[in-house]
């Protein structure tokens, strides 16, 4: 069940102002925008020069660019509400009429906001919003019609961005001098000031719809996606996009994705077949198989290609064959210099999550998501089989400790330690991993959880992963399938490639890990640093904190 339908944070106090009377009157754009509904802003240092517990109006100073920064959004469509902590309230340092009157002044410089969310508590308050809890974000959701993952946050700490994550948002750091850098690290979207921001998600958002929409109808479409089951994974909703608008849909992927492929909506044939151009870990190319390769894919009648890689791959040498199977309308993401090798030579900015990178591929293809189905990853139900009964109820949570590359698992004394301590705080654990990785699980699994290692198929570990409550799990594959069964995910990410690309995508997620370690970019497979420092500091307490941010209690089945 997608937790972005549902809102743990229902009954708490999140307090609403002046947003009522005016809640739903944005318009939206037609046809319904694929990624975005609403924006939502951090007030102080944002939208405003940060004075601290100002409760005067004639004080409110916006910061350079805002108003023009706004009525961009709200000319797109977009809906935007303010989500602030103000501690002043719960500390006495103004009232509440104050703030109502700097929240005037603030209206009058910047235009109108469709809600205003403010927390009044203290940190000692113990409350579920003050940021960085996620429960402002839940409540300007449901304020302005729509649902967390429908909202991209804008704020100026890190407490901003960790509060949209953990509802499942998109967060855009926007520094100032008093940012941490720790803050920037860690922040999966960095923007320079507010209208780049706003510049940026107008540009996804655009990026994503179609300019000119094919015109002969695709009657098949050849999707690729080589590499492995999470790059698989993060391009489902691309080939739904494309499945959308060809009467069938192709798919070639290579050996380590195939798992992944059967198990995406919208594929009605998968042809499996290594790309030693891509596969990291290539055999000689041989003649003849390239030869057959590029026969079988003449076969397939495709009227259109669409070759989607990751942003270190080249698409070049299939386009090449495809090109000498007759494949005429080919589409690919290429930096390079494609000649005659592509007749959709796009190209995508650094940052963007691979979801919509691929989906803006699919765009340029001319196809987009249809109404109602959302960019969210998904999984095909009837490919996943039921989990096994002597799992108890559903509610425990995963740990998945390893990794196909070993720099993005998580060492296992520090999984054996999150184990403890899970356990200890009242949760089931239940330790995850493929045949290859029995040694570590029954290692980790012995502080307290139960050992599952090598007891599953990809499929399986969707169906274990579909009822668990959380999935504690580093930069890979399970992470995405949590992702596409709406489950939180506590990401233990090695920053060895940027989380804002491979981070887990539209989920509720707390990330872990020191986002500046030094094997930070290098896209190692295996650590390159001594100790594996990203993960090995991380705190048990942390993962448990980060479950109750998640709203995951202890004790969970009941
Ligand atoms: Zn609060």
């Amino acid at each position: 069940m997608r937790q972005d339908q549902e809102d743990p944070y229902q009954r708490r106090s999140a307090q609403v102002y002046a947003a009522a009377d005016r809640a739903g009157s944005g318009s939206v754009a037609s046809p319904r925008a694929v990624l975005y509904d609403a924006v939502l802003l951090d007030r102080d240092g944002t939208l405003i020069e940060d004075v601290p517990y100002n409760g005067d109006p004639e004080k409110v100073r916006p910061v350079p660019g805002a108003r023009a920064a706004l009525d961009r959004l709200r000319a797109a469509g977009l809906r935007l509400a303010v989500v602030t902590n103000q501690s002043g309230l719960a500390r006495g340092y103004f009232t509440g009429e104050q703030m109502r009157a700097v929240h005037a002044r603030v209206e009058e410089l910047l235009g109108r906001f469709d809600a205003w969310l403010v927390c009044p508590h203290d940190d000692a308050d113990g409350c579920g919003c003050r940021k960085p809890a996620p429960g402002l974000v839940y409540a300007a959701a449901r304020e302005l019609g729509t649902t967390p993952s429908r909202c991209v946050l804008v704020g100026d700490i890190g407490r901003d961005v960790d509060a949209a994550m953990a509802a499942g948002a998109a967060g855009v750091l926007v520094p100032t001098p008093v940012t941490r850098p720790e803050e920037v690290a860690a922040a999966g979207w960095v923007a320079t000031d507010l209208p780049a921001a706003v510049a940026e998600i107008l540009r996804r958002q655009q990026a994503v719809q179609p300019s000119n929409p094919p015109t002969e109808p695709v009657r098949t479409a050849l999707v690729v996606r080589s590499d492995s089951a999470g790059d698989v994974l993060v391009t489902g909703p691309a080939i739904r996009a494309v499945a959308a608008g060809a009467e069938r849909v192709v798919l070639l992927c290579g050996p380590r994705g195939r798992a992944a492929a059967n198990l995406l909506p919208g594929v009605d044939e998968i042809i499996e077949h290594p790309l030693p151009w891509i596969d990291p870990d290539p055999g000689p190319v041989d003649p003849e198989a390239m030869r057959s390769l590029s026969a079988r894919l003449g076969a397939v009648g495709a009227d259109q290609a669409v070759v989607f890689t990751s942003f270190h791959q080249s698409a070049l040498p299939l386009a090449l064959l495809l090109r000498m199977a007759g494949i005429d309308r080919i589409a690919a993401i290429s930096d390079d210099y494609p000649g005659s090798l592509l007749d959709i030579r796009h190209r995508v900015p650094v940052g963007v999550p691979e979801p919509e990178r691929a989906l803006s591929l699919a765009a340029a293809a001319g196809h987009r998501l249809p109404d109602g189905d959302e960019p969210v990853l998904r999984l095909r139900r009837d490919a996943v089989p039921p989990r096994p009964a002597d799992l108890g109820d559903p509610g425990y949570v995963v740990l998945h400790p390893g990794s196909a590359a070993s720099s993005r698992a998580c060492p296992p004394e520090v999984a054996t330690r999150i184990v403890g301590a899970l356990a200890d705080a009242g949760h089931r654990v239940l330790v995850t991993g493929g045949p290859h990785e029995r040694a570590v699980t029954a290692r980790v699994a012995a502080a307290g959880g139960t050992d599952l290692g090598g007891r599953t198929d990809l499929a399986g570990l969707a169906a274990i992963v579909a009822d668990a409550s959380a999935v504690v799990v580093g930069n890979t594959g399970p992470a995405h399938l949590a992702a596409a069964a709406g489950v939180p995910v506590v990401s233990l990410f090695a920053p060895t490639v940027p989380f804002g690309q491979w981070g887990p995508y539209r989920v509720p997620t707390v990330r872990l890990g020191d986002a500046a370690a030094p094997c930070r970019d290098t896209r190692a497979a295996s650590c390159p640093v001594p100790g594996h420092p990203c993960l090995s500091g991380v705190d048990p307490g942390d993962v448990v904190d980060a479950l109750r941010t998640l709203a995951v209690s202890g004790g969970g089945g009941r």
